[in-house]
């Protein structure tokens, strides 16, 4: 990042440079606006270096891991897995994020954004304070893009070693022989997966009664059992009661849903319980703003992202729900303030045609509502389902996994939820699905190709729509 003379003003002033920040800037800056983003530390933030990149780098080390014991098993192909080069694999993963980091940067720079590297504080409605650099004031607004670091439990310190976040799991020099995964959100699920495919001994704790809870009860079961089918122990309605750090590991203490209290011994435990908006030092109140009770900052207008003071708008990890903390919701709330900003009327983002994905193996992928959700929003609901193992490419993959409709009655597609190998390929086609509102027969009209997983999609809708080839209605 390199500073030159100072701006002062600026049409429109950024703060924080990960996903929501910087598509916001770049946005703001091709429709011809003056943008000054400020990031204290990478431009990319938490998805590009410590998030959704360097995790899924990753996780497709695992899956070739995992890979070699299938073609062994499986296929007849006399492979066995040597070692793991960690160096190797890691540089390997830097490398994929030191280059879309130069991307960014390029791409910043190229659209003649001022990238001002420091720490912001506002100082007021109309502007803010940087460190080391001085204050700058924005003439059309400021967005807030500071994003969201792990949450930890009381009483539990991540030291970095013996207890880690996400932030650090990936960064050590190398995996554990044995993890504790407290938490079976996404994340938890994901890093659960990749330490199982490198070998670890894994226990995944989740005090909800099933993992994903948020995603529907059928994606929970099926991914549960393949995860189980892995080897991992997976302990759901469990909760943490208490963690000694040993010098060679942790003890957990955890009590299960009859109300035992089992002990788990571990090298590592990895705390994936959720995360936490990042305000501190921000100086929302010298603009006239707060938080809610979690710390989130509120849209006043969620149509513009526009908090109750005119002028401040919001994206990415910072808001509440409806937004989904994903990076890919944060580009789309980056568009719309950049274009809301810029003068134009956009449409809001439909947050309930956003997809949903868990790179775990296997895969979760969701779009819309869950059964159970469909039917407490009233919806007289009708369900399609379809093994993967129930087309030849499943049976190929030999994973399990299934498609899941869930419709109106005679009416519009409401969610669409896939587990299995690829399905984070796969659910682009569901979110168009429902996000225009398609109904099931719409959707037999179009014929999938033959053999891929994605047929499974195609039948499941034939069969909703009362044209079921592979299975009866
Ligand atoms: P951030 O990316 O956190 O960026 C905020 C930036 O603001 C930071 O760079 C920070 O340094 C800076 N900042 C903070 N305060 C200030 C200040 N006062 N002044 C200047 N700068 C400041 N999402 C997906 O869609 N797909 C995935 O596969 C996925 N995987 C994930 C895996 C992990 C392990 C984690 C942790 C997250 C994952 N996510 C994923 C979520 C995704 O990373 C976040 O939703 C996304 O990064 C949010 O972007 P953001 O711009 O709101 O915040």
């Amino acid at each position: 990042m390199t500073q030159t003379a100072k701006v002062t003003e600026t049409d429109v002033l950024v703060i924080g440079g990960g996903t929501g920040g910087y598509s916001t800037a770049l946005r703001a800056a091709a429709l011809g606006l003056r943008v000054v983003l400020v990031e204290r530390d990478k431009v990319g933030g938490t998805c590009l270096h410590r998030g959704c990149v360097p995790s899924k780098a990753m996780l497709h080390a695992a899956e070739l891991v995992d890979g070699i014991a299938e073609a062994r098993e499986r296929w007849g192909v006399k492979a066995t897995l040597e070692s793991v080069d960690w160096p190797a694999l890691v540089a390997t993963r830097d490398d994929i994020v030191d280059r879309n980091h130069r991307g960014v940067t390029g791409h910043l720079a190229h659209a003649g954004v001022e990238v001002v590297r420091g720490s912001a504080e506002l100082t007021s409605p109309r502007g803010a304070r940087i460190a080391g650099y001085g204050e700058v004031t924005a003439r059309r607004g400021i967005v807030l893009a500071t994003g969201s670091r792990p949450r930890t439990l009381p009483g539990l310190v991540a030291d970095g070693r013996r207890v880690v976040t996400s932030d650090d799991a990936l960064f050590a020099a190398g995996l554990p022989e044995s993890v504790l995964v407290l938490g079976g959100g996404a994340i938890g699920v994901e890093y659960a997966s990749l330490h199982r495919s490198m070998g670890a001994r894994v226990t995944l704790v989740e005090a909800a009664d099933r993992l994903v809870p948020l995603e529907d009860a059928d994606v929970s079961r099926h991914l549960t059992r393949g995860l189980k089918k892995r080897g991992i122990d997976v302990r759901t309605g469990a909760r943490l009661l208490e963690a000694a750090v040993l010098d060679d590991g942790v003890r957990a203490a955890v009590r299960t849903p009859r109300g035992e209290t089992r002990t788990v011994r571990a090298q590592r435990l990895l705390v994936a319980v959720g995360r936490v908006p990042v305000t501190d030092g921000l100086g929302l109140a010298a603009a006239g703003l707060g938080t809610d009770e979690r710390g989130h900052v509120v849209p006043a207008d969620w149509d513009r992202l526009e908090t109750s003071v005119p002028g401040i708008h919001v994206v990415g990890d910072l808001l509440p729900p409806p937004s989904l903390g994903l990076a890919h919701a944060s580009f789309a709330e980056g568009l719309l303030v950049a274009e809301t900003l810029a003068g134009l009327r956009p449409a809001p983002v439909d947050y309930a045609a956003v997809p949903r994905v868990t790179y775990s193996a296997p895969q979760t992928a969701s779009v819309g509502l869950s059964e159970a959700g469909a039917r407490d929003a009233g919806h007289d609901v009708v369900v399609g389902t379809m093994p993967l193992t129930a087309v030849a490419k499943g049976m190929v993959h030999g994973q399990g996994g299934m498609v899941k409709v869930v419709a109106e009655r005679n009416g519009r597609v409401l969610g669409v939820h896939l587990v299995g190998p690829h399905v984070s390929e796969m659910i682009a086609e569901s979110q168009l699905i429902v996000g225009w509102d398609a109904e099931p027969s719409d959707v037999a009209r179009h014929v999938h190709p033959h053999p891929t997983l994605s047929e499974a999609v195609g039948e499941a809708f034939l069969t909703l729509a009362g044209r079921g080839l592979h299975q009866r209605a």
